[in-house]
């Protein structure tokens, strides 16, 4: 090998990238047996109105305790899911659990369920939802599934397609972490999303003052408005970032502030302890 050739030390034997990918190596054979061995379960963080502080519905997270390693944290393993495509199945799980739990729920609340781009994409996805709404009896207006703005990056997708069937059927779609992606804005006249989710970063730097922040977030809230869409300020976790977004006329809220992800019998004493509701300035 040459030293001259500019590619430097990437040609040499790297411990650090042999450990990285021995470990996804590692981690997707844990993956794969996963959903059998039972060791994924859901938790759910509450969205609330911002206004009046009442609790309109939860996230569905999913959680992995594998017995060896412990929790293995979503932003590791969902990527892993989503390279090698096991998040088809793992989200068919997800979607079908999450819709089972708040069909016991009262008709008020809702559910929202986070939806990758590989999984919008495969074939059937639609008739899986259709299949979760069925077979738990949620009524479809209860269910909102969650798309970031990645999933109109593939142009073959027909993912215009699949969401419009979506809307069809009945769900309500939000974009998720709006403000770190592509703010592919000019798909938001051809879906009809019913909430953009402000990401927690944006969130944190308009609380702060930044300019930009504040600029690009109140025009986003009255983007949405004009449009008809509520707008969901993600990862609130103090006082003053709520008292931001709620200036700002963010209609719900979601964060560590008001609640961390439960688990489903905590969500349904949340559910039902009537006293539960956020004090809003
Ligand atoms: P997301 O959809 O944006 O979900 C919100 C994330 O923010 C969650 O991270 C939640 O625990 C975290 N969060 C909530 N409140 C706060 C806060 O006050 N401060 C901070 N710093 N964080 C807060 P989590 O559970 O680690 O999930 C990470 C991401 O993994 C999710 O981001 C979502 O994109 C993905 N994900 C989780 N569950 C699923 C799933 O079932 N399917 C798919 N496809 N993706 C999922
Ligand atoms: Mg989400
Ligand atoms: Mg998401
Ligand atoms: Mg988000």
């Amino acid at each position: 090998q040459s030293k001259d050739d500019g590619g430097g030390s990437a040609h040499y034997y790297d411990p650090k990238l042999h450990v990285q990918a021995e470990e996804r190596r590692v981690l997707e054979i844990a993956l794969r047996s996963a959903i059998d061995s039972d060791q994924f379960h859901i938790h759910y963080q509450p969205v609330v109105d911002a206004r009046t502080g009442r609790l309109v519905g939860f996230e569905a997270l999913l959680r992995w305790t594998h017995p060896g390693y412990g929790d293995v944290e979503p932003a590791k393993f969902i990527r892993l899911a989503e390279e090698t495509r096991l998040i088809t199945p793992i989200g068919a799980w997800v979607l079908r659990t999450a819709c089972r739990e708040a069909a016991t729920w009262p008709e008020a609340y809702r559910i929202a369920v986070n939806i990758s781009a590989e999984q919008l994409h495969s074939p059937g996805f639609v008739q899986s939802v259709a299949d979760a709404l069925e077979e738990s009896g949620l009524a479809a207006h209860r269910l909102e599934l969650e798309v970031t703005e990645s999933v109109f990056l593939d142009e073959g997708s027909n993912a215009i397609t699949s969401l419009e069937k979506l809307v069809a059927l009945g769900v309500r779609l939000s974009m998720d972490d709006f403000g770190t992606g592509y703010s592919a804005l000019g798909y938001l006249s051809r879906i009809r999303f019913a909430a953009i989710k402000i990401d927690r970063s944006f969130v944190r730097s308009a609380a702060t003052g930044k300019l930009e922040s504040v600029a690009i977030l109140r025009a986003v809230v009255t983007l949405a408005e004009s449009l008809g869409m509520g707008t969901i300020a993600e990862g609130v976790e103090s006082a003053e970032e709520h008292r931001t977004v709620q200036d700002f006329g963010c209609s719900h809220v979601q964060g560590n502030y008001f609640a961390r992800p439960m688990p489903a019998d905590e969500a349904r004493n949340l559910i039902n302890n009537t006293a539960f509701s956020i004090a809003v300035a």
